[in-house]
């Protein structure tokens, strides 16, 4: 019995070892990659259900790998934010996001995604103003989307860097709402103008009545605090209907439109294109 015991801890053993080393050669390889500009910004469209137009784009990071090719955010934004690699990365994408929408015409805005170690570093508004003033971008036409775990981090910090940016004209996104914690007294206490609706509630929006009763709330709740509501993973005209007839004043998914490429994005909102 010990010998086996002995064989499946080194069984055991192994796979971790494995896990361990991809996780190394992961990390060695996004250094690399930030080195070597390996990174690109794809935009995805927000639509305005007042008025049928593109208010904003949310940027989307993307690693070009010379060898797995184009890597979505899920397969190693965990493992920036562990390593603190999401520092320069976000900026990065912080940097060109913003250099874009200089090409778009001045309604329309783009949203950066921040991770909450990007929070942790005292730059985080010197970093947003440098971004903002290199590209020649409004701080208006800026909004920055943060999720629960970033409040989670240290509140008081949290909060003062974003009342600053705020008051600055930069706009505030709760992201994924309704996945994280004690959402409501954040809502009270943090300067937030959008609240995202996670696109788990979207997704049987029309099937279940439990989802259709959270999103009305959510809805009326945003509307209540003054702030505007952006329904995530919209994938259906169904969706679409129901969602702007509860007020939801935005939408963003597969049925407006994929995350895109910039030059695809500009001739979005770009009558003609420039040839
Ligand atoms: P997120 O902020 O919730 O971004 C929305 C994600 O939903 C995107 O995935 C988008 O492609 C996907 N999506 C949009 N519409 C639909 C739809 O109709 N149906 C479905 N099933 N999915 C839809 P993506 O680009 O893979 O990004 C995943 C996550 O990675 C993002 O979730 C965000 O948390 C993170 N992320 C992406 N870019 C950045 C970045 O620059 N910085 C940081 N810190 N995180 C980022
Ligand atoms: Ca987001
Ligand atoms: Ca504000
Ligand atoms: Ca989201």
């Amino acid at each position: 019995a010990k010998e086996e015991n002995r064989g499946s801890f080194r069984f055991f053993e192994a796979g971790m070892d494995a896990r361990m080393q991809e996780r190394r050669q992961l990390e060695a390889e996004l250094r690399i990659a930030i080195e070597q500009g390996q990174f690109e910004v794809h935009y995805q469209p927000l639509l305005d259900t007042g008025t049928g137009r593109i208010a904003s784009f949310e940027a989307l990071v993307r690693w070009n790998h010379p060898l797995r090719g184009l890597v979505q955010p899920v397969e190693f934004i965990p493992i920036a934010e562990e390593s603190n690699l999401i520092i320069p990365i976000g900026e990065w994408v912080l940097r060109q996001a913003c250099r874009d929408a200089r090409d778009w015409p001045e309604d329309v805005k783009v949203g950066v995604n921040l991770s909450p170690a990007q929070f942790k570093r005292g730059d985080l508004i010197t970093v947003t103003l440098s971004a903002l003033s290199n590209a020649e971008l409004a701080p208006s036409r800026l909004e920055l989307e943060i999720t629960e775990s970033v409040l989670l981090h240290d509140e008081a910090w949290v909060r003062s860097i974003l009342e600053r940016l705020s008051a600055l004209g930069v706009g505030i996104a709760m992201d994924d709402f309704g996945t994280g914690y004690s959402s409501l007294s954040y809502l009270r206490t943090f300067p937030f103008d959008r609240i995202k609706i996670d696109r788990s509630f979207v997704a049987d929006l029309v099937k279940a009545g439990d989802s259709l009763a959270i999103v009305q709330a959510t809805i009326q709740l945003s509307q209540k605090l003054g702030m505007e509501t952006t329904a995530e993973g919209v994938e259906t005209q169904e969706q679409l209907a129901i969602l702007a007839g509860e007020g939801c004043t935005h939408v963003q998914g597969f049925l407006i439109g994929h995350p895109v490429r910039a030059e695809e994005a500009r001739q979005l909102v770009t009558p003609q294109a420039p040839r």
